[in-house]
């Protein structure tokens, strides 16, 4: 019995030091979080080992009493969560999920629309280079040019004239509510199967301070690691018995092999702790601190694509400040501040330069900010972007160090993995 230290010092340094870099930084980044200790605790344990493709009480291998056990618990507790009356949480990740709703509702060929992935959406949504958008007819909505809101009215133009067989609702950076009633209704009048995409803000939804899709779409998929603050991985819910079979095909055998059992198990911890009461507590400041971000960077002459947030996340549209999005990206974290460089709607830079950083509350309040510390976190992120744009790239390495003293200082105060 070696440590890993011992065994591999190489891979044990990496990991150190990408410790140390969350211990130090300010995580800004939307999709990311900060699990708790026993969610890490039941990732690395010694369920890796075990293969149970199938099923609880359906595997095509022998011992897997105790993970039937445990995959068992996850999907009540994910049921229970969200109100769905079926959960599949083998989804390697959310890409994953989303392939395998889109296996169990349409086939290579037909029309799916979806939101563009320069409007906030995502590339599993029907973007060009991802399958979705090779091996569907990939049809895009996108946001409003006067004020970055989703642009409904589009949506359901292209929904009479293509006549899609899936419209899917959701995206990677967009901050407001979805309207998941008007998707409905039009999915009905064409004859299309809904699914939402509800990655991003589950978290919100499991607190309820975001209103849930499950009463509205056929299905639901998500991720487990943004707002909801589990492990890496994918679920898909479904109240419908029909597509449930279909979900299970897809999943099991259509589009993956043996489940990752320490990862379910993972998710079977953060979905308890999801359906804890501090849970809500905790939703609520990651709204409440977004919003204060957004305030502040507002009150510092900040554009905020639709002027605010309904959720975790808040897009900056840089282009008051004249600085783009790589070059923030890289000024902030040479500061100690994680975000990333992100497109506006209507976005003229190319997408490896963008004019936008997407920014996120959920990770740093799991370590304990509030609206004090989003607040400084907002004034820093002024001081580091206005030097930027003031004084260059090269210009402004002075601004970027004292930023850093000053995010150190701030991150000790709220430890994290001790
Ligand atoms: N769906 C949405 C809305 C997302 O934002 C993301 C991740 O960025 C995904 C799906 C894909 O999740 P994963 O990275 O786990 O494949």
């Amino acid at each position: 019995r070696s440590t890993l230290a011992e065994r591999d010092p190489d891979v044990a340094a990496m990991i150190g030091g990408e410790l140390e870099r969350q211990r130090d930084g300010i995580e800004l980044i939307a999709s990311e979080n900060m699990v708790s200790q026993a969610v890490l605790e039941a990732q690395g344990s010694v369920l890796t080992n075990k293969y149970a493709e199938g099923y609880p009480g359906r595997r095509y291998y022998g011992g897997c009493a105790e993970v039937d056990k445990v995959e068992t618990l996850a999907i009540e507790r994910a049921k229970a969560l969200f109100g769905a009356g079926f959960a599949n949480v083998q989804p390697h990740s959310g890409a994953n999920a989303n392939q395998e709703a889109f296996m169990a509702l349409v086939s290579p060929g037909d029309t799916i629309l979806g939101m563009s992935l320069a409007a906030g959406g995502h590339l599993t949504h029907g973007a060009a280079p991802n399958y979705s958008g090779k091996w569907f007819r990939a049809v895009q909505y996108g946001v409003r040019r006067e004020d970055g809101l989703l642009d409904y009215e589009e949506m359901e133009r292209l929904a009479r004239a293509e006549k899609p067989k899936l419209i899917v609702a959701g995206g990677s950076a967009y901050p407001r509510v979805i309207d998941f009633a008007r998707f409905r209704a039009i999915a009905d009048e064409v004859g299309a199967y809904l699914m939402v995409d509800m990655a991003h803000f589950a978290g919100l939804v499991a607190a309820g301070l975001y209103p849930s899709p499950l009463p509205y779409a056929d299905i639901v998929t998500s991720t487990t690691h943004k707002t909801l603050r589990g492990p890496r991985g994918g679920l898909i819910l479904t109240n419908d018995a029909d597509l449930a079979k279909k979900i299970n095909s897809a999943v099991f055998p259509g589009l993956q092999g043996g489940p990752l059992m320490h990862v379910i198990a993972a998710k079977a911890v953060a979905f308890g702790e999801a359906l804890q009461p501090e849970f809500r507590a905790y939703q609520e400041a990651v709204a409440a601190n977004a919003r204060t971000l957004a305030e502040t960077l507002v009150s510092r002459g900040f554009d905020i694509v639709t002027g605010g947030t309904d959720s975790h996340l808040l897009l900056v549209d840089l282009r008051p400040k004249k600085v783009t999005g790589r070059a923030a990206e890289r000024s902030l974290e040479r500061a100690g501040i994680t975000a990333n460089k992100n497109a506006v709607p209507f976005d003229p830079e190319k997408p490896a330069i963008t004019s936008g950083i997407r920014l996120g509350s959920p990770a740093a309040t799991a370590r304990g900010f509030g609206p004090a510390e989003f607040r400084e976190t907002g004034l820093m992120i002024d001081e580091v972007l206005t030097a930027l744009a003031e004084r260059g790239e090269d210009g402004c390495a002075e601004v970027e160090a004292a930023v850093h003293h000053k995010v150190k200082a701030l991150c000790a105060r709220f430890p994290i993995y001790r």
